[in-house]
């Protein structure tokens, strides 16, 4: 892969930040977007632009052929048997908010156990305590090491024949841990409970078959995948699907409506109530195209040899302390400098055109397990180069000297 060449695809990093070229490394919000993406954007309101699936135009033809093009395309990235199965919701939220809404007040009562772990983003705790709530359920936590490994035995304990769910995040957004998820489904499939991967970080790293795994549900975004924002994918498996109810009403999602009686339309149409965000999906495709040409497996290695050089960089930087450092991991880097707010560093980088998260990632209660307030997250892409690294490595060294 020629860096260089891949660079130039994307406007956004051609800039200079408070008088510095951008460094951008806060990939695990969101990735930047190649201009094929951004061309297929305005390509799709200067030409197409229609309401899809019911026009008998040619505009609204070509907008509905364009639109289930990007299904097919998703189906394929993610090896699902076929396009039905394939959901375009508003993002990983909103994915995970539907099955607990749709599957869980239908399949979830009193008593029932559903698990997490302690890596969970805020969006893969919040519906199911909302769930436990609703239900009087119960929501049982999967411990972890304090290098952010999950502690799979504890997992093993707390299966039981009243588990009904298990939400899981495929790889932490906070600290890049790969959790062993094909072993996570393999058990909680044998106890007879519903697997849902969150797959926000793992989609854009790793190759994801969802028949290979086997896991019932797969929700991510598209805006961390080079995608726009505002898209995401929910994966399901067709007999599972067809059992849930309508998480929301109104057009496209029925066959017929009168007063008396509605009836639902077939799946992945049953969930995508109303007009859909059409450019946004079509645009994805671009994006799908993007990774496909240089391949997840080169666009890895590359990601993977960057986090050995932010390691080895940071690591011998005075203060320099990492936060999450599991064996599996993907290419992110989360740490803090001794006697440092993550805020300040932060705001210390940014001021060298470096951009870079800090705080608690939407993930507090992990935080809190680790006895921290919040990290500062380099997360690092396929447009990212050693040279950058090297350059932020002296802007820390700098900050990091004020206290150290
Ligand atoms: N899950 C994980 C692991 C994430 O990293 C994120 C976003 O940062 C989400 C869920 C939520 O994604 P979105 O905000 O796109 O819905």
């Amino acid at each position: 892969m020629n860096i260089e060449e891949i660079r130039a695809m994307f406007p956004v990093l051609h800039q200079e930040v408070n008088g510095k070229p951008l460094i951008y490394f806060d990939n695990a919000a969101t990735t930047q977007k190649p201009q094929s993406v951004l061309d297929a954007l305005t390509g799709y309101y200067e030409h197409d632009n229609s309401n899809i699936h019911r026009g008998a135009h040619t505009l609204a033809d070509r907008a509905t052929r364009f639109y289930e093009e990007t299904r097919e395309g998703v189906r394929d990235f993610i090896n699902a048997k076929e396009t039905a199965e394939v959901i375009f919701t508003k993002g990983t939220t909103e994915s995970i908010n539907l099955v607990a809404s749709s599957y869980g007040r239908k399949f979830i009562t009193k008593g029932d156990e559903i698990i997490i772990s302690t890596l969970e983003h805020h969006s893969n705790i919040v519906p199911w305590q909302m769930l436990c709530e609703e239900k009087g359920a119960i929501l049982k936590v999967i411990p972890i090491n304090d290098r952010g490994e999950i502690l799979f035995e504890e997992f093993d304990k707390m299966l039981s024949d009243r588990t009904k769910f298990v939400s899981i995040v495929h790889v932490s957004n906070a600290l890049g841990t790969i959790n062993p998820v094909k072993k996570i489904i393999k058990l909680a499939h044998q106890v007879g409970a519903k697997v849902l991967l969150d797959g926000a970080q793992s989609t854009n790293h790793l190759e994801i078959d969802v028949q290979d795994l086997d896991c019932d549900f797969l929700a991510f975004s598209a805006h961390k995948l080079y995608g726009p924002t505002g898209l995401g994918i929910l994966y399901g498996k067709r007999s599972i699907l067809e059992t849930m109810p309508p998480y929301q009403g109104g057009g496209e999602m029925i066959k017929e409506v009168t007063f008396a009686k509605t009836t639902y339309n077939d799946i992945p149409f049953k969930f995508e109530a109303g007009t859909p965000n059409i450019a946004d999906v079509i645009a994805f495709q671009k994006a799908l195209d993007f990774i496909s040409c240089f391949g997840k497996a080169n666009i890895k290695k590359h990601e993977d040899e960057l986090l050995d050089h932010a390691n080895i960089a940071f690591g011998q930087i005075k203060g320099f302390v990492p936060v999450g450092t599991a064996a599996e991991k993907v290419s992110v880097l989360s740490f803090n400098i001794m006697g440092m707010h993550p805020f300040d560093v932060g705001v210390m980088l940014d001021a060298n055109g470096i951009a870079v998260r800090t705080g608690h990632h939407c993930t507090q209660p992990l935080m809190q397990r680790l006895g921290l307030e919040g990290t500062v997250r380099a997360s690092f892409s396929v447009y990212n180069t050693k040279k950058e690294i090297d350059q932020m490595a002296i802007s820390l060294s700098k900050i990091a000297k004020i206290k150290n």
